[in-house]
């Protein structure tokens, strides 16, 4: 087991990417906290773990309110007394938000409030709960627009991805020297809800598939496994990275046919 008595803390953990990783993160030994405002969809993925023989419980949390995060992660100690490894995933990606002309300023404010404060306050949180437990791994859930513009835009979700991203490097050269690794998990279109209900038509999802090399959109579970390695112990000389899951698609100048 990859992650043999290690506590994991995954935020969005009721949905898409969020969600198989809990899944994988317990079936490879860890403790999981999922965390969501989905409740109902948080509750039945602790089942799903618990079922199947591993530990998991659910903690409530809008990643975008101080007071939440402090009680996730207060969560995680009293539960299994300790945190190991911190994902920052929950995210939103707005119907509305589009280019600068467009995009509504409540719009704006709600994307940055999630994508990107929700991110520093599991940071903020998180990193005194991992230094308590002798350092470990945080892991940020940025995105291939964080690196690439898109035509189709989604200006502040690109915006706050890279903010994700630079945030990411910042935390991972303060914290070298503690043993907290702080990695960036660059994920390309998956063909989860997120992506589908902007990508709403044949149309629309034609024009993001021609740019990916491999011709797919990507699996939530293939994003989990790229967790899985920045979690455990094998990445121990990883971090600060943007580590690309994205079926080739920044590598891409001209896709193949
Ligand atoms: P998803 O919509 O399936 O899951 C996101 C989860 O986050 C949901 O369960 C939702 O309830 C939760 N959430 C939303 N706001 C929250 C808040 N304020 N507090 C707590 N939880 C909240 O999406 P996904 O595709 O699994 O996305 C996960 C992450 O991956 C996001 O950060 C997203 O931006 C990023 N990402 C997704 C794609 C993609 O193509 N799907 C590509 C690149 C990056």
């Amino acid at each position: 087991m990859r992650l043999k008595d290690k506590v994991a803390l995954i935020t969005g953990g009721s949905s898409g990417i969020g969600r198989e990783t809990s899944l994988l993160f317990a079936q490879e030994g860890a403790s999981v906290v999922v965390v969501d405002l989905n409740d109902d969809a948080g509750a039945k993925v602790v089942d799903e773990i618990t079922a199947a023989g591993g530990k998991a419980v659910y903690a409530h949390a809008d990643v975008s309110k101080a007071a939440d995060c402090e009680n996730m992660v207060k969560v995680a100690e009293q539960t299994y007394g300790k945190l190991n490894i911190m994902f920052n995933n929950a995210g939103i990606s707005h119907a509305d938000d589009d280019n600068a002309m467009t995009t509504e300023e409540s719009v704006w404010d709600l994307t940055m409030a999630i994508n990107v404060k929700g991110v520093f306050l599991g940071c903020k949180f998180g990193i005194p709960a991992l230094l308590r437990a002798g350092g470990g791994s945080i892991i940020n859930t940025a995105s291939f627009v964080a690196i690439l513009g898109a035509a189709t835009p989604q200006l502040a979700y690109t915006a706050s991805k890279g903010a994700v991203l630079s945030m990411t490097r910042e935390l991972a050269m303060i914290h070298a020297r503690q043993n907290i690794r702080v990695n960036a998990l660059c994920p390309g279109p998956l063909r989860t809800e997120l992506l589908m209900k902007y990508l709403n038509t044949e149309e629309k999802k034609q024009r993001r598939l021609v740019h990916i090399p491999m011709g797919r959109f990507g699996e939530a579970k293939e994003i989990a496994y790229g967790a899985l390695y920045l979690a455990s112990d094998e990445a121990s000389f990883v971090t600060g990275t943007e580590f690309m899951v994205d079926g080739g698609i920044t590598a891409a100048y001209v896709t193949p046919e």
